[in-house]
């Protein structure tokens, strides 16, 4: 038996939503260590997030598109399949958060959060699949959450998205079971991101903690490993999925998330 090492992406292009920061990030960069050139997206710095891929040696651009609005997300998959002829691995990570009750969530909250963190999968699924298909590969990678295996108080619109994800996922990767395109669901754990420093940033001001504490206070009410998961794990499973050892994963929801939904 020979074992396969690390598979090389090269020549694949791979979109990542959100990737300008955290988790993205971490995930554009590993596809980017294996060989696939980038198409990054998201509202933050840009231009940092495009030298850190630049300097891997692999071709990137990047595009602006809003993952709430439909016909941005479409003009993004066709500036990637004009800019690199195909959109070969697709990973759907952008996504936001907002904490409150049910009764106190404002409605405009709700909707962005099912837009970007479940509409747009749909969206760019819509788009980017009939080519998959079409070229007899393709990988779409769908970051979901533990949140789209359990519930959380205060977490309403982005438990429903996270659930509604890892169902899209399901139905995905059987419409396309006879094909050569996989489409799998991650479901992290807290990872040290802009999206989690805010929890831990209110958790600190409503509770008088110092920024260690609320650290430690926000894993361990959720966390048995009170260690929090990394991009790089996040970007390395992602790069797994894309292997051939992952050909036949078809509609998991894999967590990564320190025992968090063991319990
Ligand atoms: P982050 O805030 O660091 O990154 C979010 C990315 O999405 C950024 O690049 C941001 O600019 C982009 N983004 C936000 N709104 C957008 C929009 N409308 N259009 C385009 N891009 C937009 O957060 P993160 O923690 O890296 O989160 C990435 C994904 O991982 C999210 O889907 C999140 O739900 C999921 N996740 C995060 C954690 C965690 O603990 N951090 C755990 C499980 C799942």
């Amino acid at each position: 038996m020979t074992i396969a090492a690390n598979p090389s992406l090269s020549g694949k292009t791979a979109l990542v939503t959100g990737s300008t920061s955290g988790i993205g990030l971490g995930i554009a960069t590993a596809l980017a260590a294996a060989g696939a050139n980038l198409v990054l997206n998201g509202f933050g710095d840009s231009q940092a997030a495009l030298a850190q891929i630049e300097a891997l040696g692999v071709q990137v651009a990047y595009h602006g598109a809003d993952m709430s609005k439909p016909d941005e997300i479409e003009a993004m998959i066709a500036f990637a399949a004009e800019r690199f002829g195909a959109v070969d691995v697709l990973v759907n990570n952008a996504g936001i958060q907002h904490v409150a009750t049910i009764d106190t969530f404002p409605v405009e909250r709700w909707d962005s959060i099912i837009a970007i963190n479940l509409s747009s999968a749909f969206h760019t699924m819509r788009v980017a699949l009939p080519a998959m298909r079409e070229r007899g590969w393709g990988r779409v990678i769908n970051i979901a959450s533990v949140h789209g295996l359990v519930g959380s108080a205060g977490k309403s619109a982005y438990v429903a998205a996270k659930h509604g994800i890892v169902g899209l996922t399901k139905v995905a990767a059987l419409e396309n079971a006879r094909t050569g395109v996989t489409v799998n669901a991650i479901c992290p754990g807290f990872v040290l991101t802009p999206l989690v420093q805010k929890q831990i940033d209110d958790l600190a001001a409503r509770e008088s903690l110092s920024p260690d504490d609320a650290r430690a206070k926000l894993l361990g009410e959720k966390q048995p490993s009170a260690q929090f998961v990394t991009p790089q794990q996040i970007g390395e499973m992602a790069v797994f999925l894309c292997s051939n050892a992952a050909s036949e994963m078809r509609g998991a929801a894999l967590q990564i998330d320190g025992g968090w939904s063991a319990q």
